[in-house]
């Protein structure tokens, strides 16, 4: 049955689009490492009737009446979220990503404090203060890099050298375009020096820290971690707060979500996050977490071989970040575009200490949570390396870009997106 019955019949403009999606997500292979896909379940949960209620405030402290469901859904989902991630207190109403740290920075913060984050051209996100963004005009940002780019080791003596010099009031570990576990223990120790405080966002590797393949910064006392629901946690599209274990910063970051930034919770939103963090609690998500990062091992050995340079080294999470304009002279939009074409999504992306442009720039970024999701295993995605490669090679080869298209979307049509995960 189409999910889209009552839509068909009622707006076949928007109805076309929603088929033409669905047959973009069935016959490509989608390789960003951002993305996902959500179950059934996560999207009739979004989908849900809950779109309807205002519930502005939070379980048994609202600011309207009808909540007993909300309440009970949005307890369902803070419940879940503390005991995935080791948390004392979660805050699950965050409307993405960036909401969710535009609304950390003001909870810890006052106007003009300073945050340490990953140098932005060095794999920090856009939310960790780019000039372009509403937070760089409110506070103010200073970095750290990697020491050296072709092992992904970040340069912790530096981290410490501008800790000590501009006194943050955060510091800031997490990324979208790394590929190497960090080491925890030495943000803590350089906060407590300066009296900062650590927050983590680990909108990216969400899942696989849920899944135990990587580490979790509360292990190591962390105060605070922020995240995406929607990437690696494959569910809604949304965003999280989690704080440890102190009261006070869990106070904080309620105001600061609500009222501070917010006003009613998307109550649907809640509810799918709360059957998604359901299916991540579940013994087989661990199977699924420690596969993707299998996989993008898998990938890494298939470029190694090719002798294209990959950033940081290669990888030990879900990532990848190739200079394939060095290694092997098609720039970054070259990829992105000519990939496109035979079906392989992902993004082009700057490389550290980027010689070319934002626009046209060396890299591409591409990993593995959506194609582990269909079920693929390391033969898949040593397959999928191999055609990225010889599609790189093809260029303007029309016929081999065909039979290459073909071979995408019999691989895809093997592994069909699931409907259930647990
Ligand atoms: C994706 C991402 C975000 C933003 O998430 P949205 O849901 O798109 O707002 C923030 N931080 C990091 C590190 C990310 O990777």
């Amino acid at each position: 049955m189409s999910d889209y019955q009552y839509i068909k019949e009622q707006d076949p403009d928007v109805y076309a689009a929603l088929v033409g999606e669905e047959e973009r997500e069935r016959i490509g292979i989608e390789l960003i490492p951002s993305e996902n896909y959500a179950s059934r379940a996560v999207r009739e949960a979004n989908g849900s009737i809950f779109t309807n209620k205002y519930s502005e405030g939070y379980p048994g402290r609202r600011y309207y009446g009808g909540q007993e469901f909300t309440d009970a859904v949005e307890t369902i989902a803070i419940d879940r979220a503390k005991q995935l991630f080791k948390a004392q207190y979660a805050n699950v109403q965050p409307l993405g990503g960036a909401a969710a740290n535009v609304a950390m920075y003001f909870a810890l913060m006052e106007p003009g404090d300073t945050v340490l984050g990953m140098d932005l051209s060095h794999g920090g996100h856009l939310t960790h203060g780019h000039p372009t963004t509403c937070i760089n005009k409110v506070f103010n940002f200073v970095r750290y890099k990697m020491k050296d780019v072709d092992t992904g080791e970040i340069d912790y003596d530096e981290l410490r050298a501008v800790a000590l010099e501009h006194k943050p009031k955060i510091i800031l570990a997490g990324f979208s375009a790394y590929t190497r576990e960090l080491d925890y223990a030495k943000f803590v120790e350089i906060a407590k020096e300066v009296g900062a405080y650590t927050v983590a966002d680990i909108a990216h590797i969400t899942g696989l820290i849920a899944g135990g393949v990587l580490q979790n910064p509360f292990d190591h006392g962390f105060d605070v971690m922020t995240m995406t629901t929607h990437k690696s946690l494959r569910g809604p599209r949304g965003g999280m707060i989690v704080v440890r274990e102190e009261v006070d910063i869990a106070k904080r970051i309620n105001k600061a979500v609500f009222p501070g930034m917010q006003g009613g919770p998307q109550m649907h939103t809640v509810a799918a996050k709360a059957v998604a963090f359901g299916e991540a609690l579940h013994p087989s998500f661990k199977d699924y977490a420690a596969q993707v990062v299998k996989n993008a091992k898998a990938m890494e050995e298939v470029f190694k071989a090719a002798e294209v340079r990959l950033l940081c080294g290669g990888t030990d999470n879900h990532m990848l970040l190739a200079d394939v304009y060095g290694s092997l002279g098609v720039t970054g939009q070259e990829a992105e575009t000519v990939l496109d074409e035979v079906g392989i999504t992902l993004n082009k992306n700057m490389i550290a200490d980027e010689p070319r442009t934002a626009m046209d720039p060396s890299g591409i970024r591409f990993g593995t949570p959506a194609l582990t999701t269909r079920g693929m295993r390391e033969a898949e995605a040593t397959q999928l390396a191999e055609l990225m490669l010889a599609t790189l090679k093809a260029k303007e080869d029309n016929a081999a870009k065909v039979q290459l298209r073909q071979q995408v979307k019999d691989l895809c049509e093997r592994f069909p997106v699931p409907e259930r995960f647990v």
